[in-house]
């Protein structure tokens, strides 16, 4: 039986509409309302529940404080090597010149970071990162980063919708003029006008089996955006975590910060070797140590010491992994071994000490698996974890390629290139969420707002109730699964052309059942409408990645392709951009390199 409406929608209007309570969505809607615009928030679950939160490592910003050779120069190159030269060079400028900024404010709006003994803010090595550079508060940092940011915003007038999820960007003519949603709780339908919007609703992870994200992440500003007209960029570009938990099944996935590594943590396989050290890319040889003294000196701050492979770049400690696992030297459950308590045996007190710099990961272990790590490895393997991929926009203001649109964070794309370092999510956060908040301020100021059209309206409420009409129909779960276990083992960490082909194939079934899904029961609180929902989302990013995959026939960053497992050099010079075509069929694009200036080229070839 359907449910009938309860109650009129509810409508709001706003200068700027924020679609994401994330670090990306709280700081863009913080920078908006500083402008004197009247700003509002959506968010899929609770304020402060949102991925941000579960942040751990830390904040990468280059402000000296442990290594003053550290410099916006370094972790520019630093950006740029690591996402392999395909990000847009002015974001990553952007980004390392203004993300110091952005974590003092942090500070000065009262978030308490790990102090070096002087009383600075204390940072931390991390894969990719030349010098230590992550500003953290113990494993925990996202947690501090969102409790500051709320504490901020919530006395800045900004209203916020929780437990709603936006469907539909409402548009007038070319130009996005608001949203359309309905609140989890009762049911009930949501239009917001508004001067201009502001996608900041993180990542996919959920179109993967194993993934370190939560529910929340099935790409919906990433859909939102494509129904709307906008370019989604590098969607081939999953990034795969070299580690998350592997066991017990319940928490396969889990993610299992890198901070870990940073504070000394090493990979070792089932025969006790420590593999890292096997396969060093010639692109970071200069920078990586050759033996594990070395390495430990680095993790001990020892300025003339290279740093331990453990900490190369994601996507390639990931493939290591991969390799260890395959030909048969994996841990008991099918992962590697991350060893943290062999620094006993280097410094006293070692069991204090991690307690005091892991301390979610001691309990994450002993609650859930059963194991102390300050005395014994856990085991690991890759997990699904961030996007690379997303809306492509302006470098400058984060505004799409469809006006009034904008997107800030994991959503959006250009900064990361081929793979993004570690710590660059939470600074990517503070700085391109500022931008986009300001600009679309000031977009909205210059626009006005436009009347909902209800046809749109009409359109989107007769879409969403759909399932609801049709009794006889499949659910969304088992549908939702076997598209999760299908991208997972045809478009996860080594791919080729013949898996991702039938995987296009297989899609479009998925396509084929989820118009036919039925949900039962009443509007409120319907967990299975909801999935039935965010299934429409998890399609188009999934066969956007999928797309985007085989036309990059390259393996590079995070795409590792058996079939052309070498760089492809023409490939090195694009941008694989995804768009709707009239026909509403799926479009794929190279789109040439945004060029770097003479000046970037410059510092990029110092850096080498
Ligand atoms: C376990 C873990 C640890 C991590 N550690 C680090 C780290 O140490 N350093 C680092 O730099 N990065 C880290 N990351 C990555 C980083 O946390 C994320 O990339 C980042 O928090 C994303 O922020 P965001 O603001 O873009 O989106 P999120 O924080 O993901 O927030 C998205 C928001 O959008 C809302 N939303 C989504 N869809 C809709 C919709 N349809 N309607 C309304 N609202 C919607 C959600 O409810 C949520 O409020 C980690 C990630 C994980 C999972």
């Amino acid at each position: 039986m359907i449910a009938s409406s309860i109650g009129e929608e509810r409508r709001y209007e706003y200068d700027v509409l924020v679609i994401g309570a994330g670090g990306a969505g709280l700081r863009a809607a913080i920078a908006a309302s500083a402008t004197g615009a009247k700003v509002g928030v959506v968010c899929k679950s609770l304020l402060g529940k949102a991925h941000t939160v579960m942040a751990e490592g830390g904040i990468a910003a280059a402000l000296a404080n442990v290594d003053d050779r550290d410099g916006w120069q370094v972790h520019f190159a630093d950006t740029l090597r690591g996402g392999q030269y395909l990000n847009n060079p002015h974001m990553a400028e952007i980004h390392a010149q203004e993300a110091p900024a952005r974590v003092r404010e942090l500070e000065a709006w009262g978030a308490l970071f790990d102090r070096t003994a002087d009383g600075r803010i204390l940072q931390r090595n991390f894969g990719g990162h030349r010098y230590p550079r992550l500003a953290h508060v113990g494993d925990r940092t996202g947690l501090e980063m969102i409790r500051t940011l709320q504490d901020h915003g919530i006395h800045q007038g900004i209203e916020f919708h929780m437990e709603c999820t936006v469907a539909l960007l409402l548009k007038d003519g070319l130009r996005v003029t608001g949203a359309f949603g309905y609140e989890r709780e009762r049911g009930r339908f949501l239009v917001f006008s508004a001067g201009a919007v502001v996608l900041a609703t993180g990542g996919i992870g959920r179109a993967f089996e194993v993934t370190s994200n939560s529910w929340e992440y099935t790409g919906d500003g990433h859909a939102l955006a494509y129904e709307a007209g906008a370019e989604l960029m590098d969607m081939e570009f999953v990034q795969f975590h070299p580690t998350g938990m592997v066991w017990p099944p319940s928490v396969h996935g889990l993610l299992v910060t890198e901070g870990v590594r940073g504070e000394g943590g090493v990979l070792r396989n089932r025969e006790g070797r420590r593999f890292m050290f096997d396969d060093i890319p010639e692109l970071y040889k200069n920078q990586t140590a050759d033996n594990e003294e070395e390495g430990w000196r680095y993790c001990q701050g020892d300025k003339t010491a290279r740093r331990p492979p453990e900490l190369l770049t994601r996507d390639h400690v990931a493939r290591c992994i991969v390799r260890e696992i395959k030909e048969g030297r994996g841990s008991a459950h099918g992962g590697v071994l991350l060893d943290i308590s062999w620094i006993r045996s280097r410094i006293p007190n070692a069991e204090v000490h991690i307690k005091k710099k892991l301390p979610s990961m001691y309990h994450q272990f002993k609650e859930l698996a059963g194991i102390d790590i300050t005395k014994e490895p856990m085991e690991v393997g890759p997990t699904t974890h961030y996007m690379m991929g997303g809306v492509r926009v302006d470098a400058w203001t984060q505004m799409s390629s469809v006006s009034g649109l904008f997107a800030a964070g994991e959503c959006a794309a250009g900064l990361h290139g081929a793979n993004r370092l570690g710590g660059n999510s939470l600074s990517d956060l503070l700085v391109f969420g500022q931008r986009a908040g300001e600009h679309a301020a000031q977009f909205a100021r210059g626009q006005g707002r436009s009347a909902p059209d209800p046809a749109q309206i009409d359109a989107a409420a007769e879409r969403l109730l759909a399932p609801f009409a049709r009794p006889a129909g499949e659910g969304p779960y088992a549908i939702q699964r076997e598209l999760q276990v299908m991208m997972q083992s045809q478009v996860g960490i080594v791919r080729n052309g013949g898996e991702m082909s039938h995987a296009l194939e297989a899609l479009a079934a998925f396509r084929q059942r989820a118009s036919r899904v039925a949900v039962y029961g009443h509007r409120e609180y319907n967990p299975g409408w909801h999935t039935a929902l965010d299934l429409e989302n998890l399609l188009v990013v999934s066969e956007a990645i999928t797309r985007a995959a085989l036309e990059r026939r390259e393996s590079r960053g995070a795409q590792f392709r058996e079939d052309f497992p070498d760089k492809d050099k023409a490939l090195g010079q694009v941008n694989v951009v995804v768009q709707k075509g009239d026909d509403g069929e799926m479009r794929i694009a190279r789109a040439p390199l945004v060029p770097m200036t003479e000046e970037q080229r410059r510092i990029v070839e110092e850096m080498k």
